[in-house]
């Protein structure tokens, strides 16, 4: 038996974990609330359930590629527009990150009251919360571009 076949059989049966091969064929009659139990023919399955299980996986393949090439597509629209936002992130951080004066000097001892100022709203919840979700923007967006970043 080969994973093909396994994997066929997959498509009719209710689980192949506990199959043996005096079961026969594995596929679960729904109708009859019983397992096939026809002599293998194809892998595991008796002729009709194997032309069955053909069948459900050739769908079950084209309905893999087709979910594939849509989100295919949608990534190749949204990528301009996820690098676009992530750049936009990254420059508010970096504004929202820069010391209010460089020089340490001008910070330390005795603050001239504008500088005080600019230091109270660096540090205001507010301030801070828009780090945190510009932060979170930006581990989402380099999630999504991903290795094409
Ligand atoms: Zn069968």
């Amino acid at each position: 038996m080969t994973a093909k076949d396994l994997s066929l059989a997959d498509q009719v049966a209710l689980r192949m974990d506990n199959w043996k091969p005096e079961q026969g064929c594995p596929a679960w009659i729904e109708s009859a609330d019983r397992q096939c139990g026809k002599p293998n023919k194809e892998g595991y399955l008796c002729m009709r359930h194997h032309t069955v299980a053909v069948r459900r996986y050739e769908d079950h393949l084209l309905r893999e590629r087709t979910k594939r090439e849509l989100r295919e597509a949608w990534r190749e629209k949204s990528l301009p527009l996820w690098r676009a936002e992530l750049a936009k992130v990254d420059a508010e951080i970096e504004r929202r990150d820069q010391p209010v004066v460089r020089d340490r000097a001008a910070v330390g001892g005795v603050v001239h009251r504008s500088i005080r100022k600019k230091q109270a709203a660096l540090m205001s919840d507010t301030n801070v919360r828009r780090m945190a979700a510009l932060w979170a923007k930006h581990e989402e967006l380099t999630k999504l571009i991903g290795a094409d970043a």
